[in-house]
């Protein structure tokens, strides 16, 4: 597999926020979206076996762990290595940027499904699969740019009933949308969701992610 890099950190992000968790994120993406912030991991990647990836989750010693990328689908032995690390006792989430099926990822592993919004600029690309199939436990993030995004992810939850048994995160871009001003969309006209700030931003704002 291509990977980018691998790291111990708090989780930032989702309903394992604050969670300390190994990050194995892997390289390469099929979007570009406007805000990324691991432009870095869209190509390059040193290669490792699945055996490889696993031996070195261990040696961080901690339970959670988190694939992300880039967009880790794009590699065919991410369900493969999901499924092992589950088998070793790690309690395992995938983060997917929505737009390739995510179903042969076995039931055992959260899926944080990202669901673009207009600011990203790759919103309409979303597979819709995914949104029909979802499971117990998926989590849907929407990252919110400004007021069209908001409507956007606002209409699209309803649409497909998204709250009434998922998790759904309105992420604001750090520096681009006040992260005030979305929690008062929230609490006016969206309480189904729930704000996810980045909390490794807050904690380590000049790039240091952990150990
Ligand atoms: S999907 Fe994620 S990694 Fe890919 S360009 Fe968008 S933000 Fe960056």
């Amino acid at each position: 597999m291509k990977i980018s890099e691998m790291f111990a950190s708090i989780q930032g992000e989702s309903t394992l926020q604050g969670i300390p968790s190994v990050f194995i994120r892997l390289a390469g993406c099929n979007l570009y979206c406007r805000y990324c912030d691991t432009t870095y991991a869209r190509s390059g990647g040193t290669e490792m076996t699945v055996e490889e990836i696993i031996d070195k989750v261990k040696s961080f010693e901690l339970s959670f762990v988190c694939i992300t990328g880039g967009e880790p689908l794009l590699q065919k032995e991410t369900p493969e290595l999901a499924g092992k690390l589950v088998g070793s006792g790690y309690k395992v989430s995938v983060e997917t940027n929505g737009t390739i099926d995510a179903s042969s990822l076995p039931d055992n592993v959260k899926r944080i499904i990202d669901i673009k919004c207009p600011g990203s600029g790759e919103d309409g690309k979303t597979f819709m699969k995914n949104i029909s199939l979802r499971r117990n436990g998926d989590e849907f993030k929407f990252v919110i740019t400004g007021r069209e995004d908001f409507e956007y992810a606002r209409h699209f939850v309803s649409k497909h009933n998204l709250a009434d048994i998922h998790t759904v995160l309105f992420s604001p871009v750090l520096d681009v949308l006040n992260p005030e001003l979305l929690a008062d969309w929230i609490l006016h006209e969206m309480p189904e969701a729930r704000l996810n700030l980045q909390l490794h931003k807050y904690i380590w704002p000049n790039e240091k992610k952990g150990r």
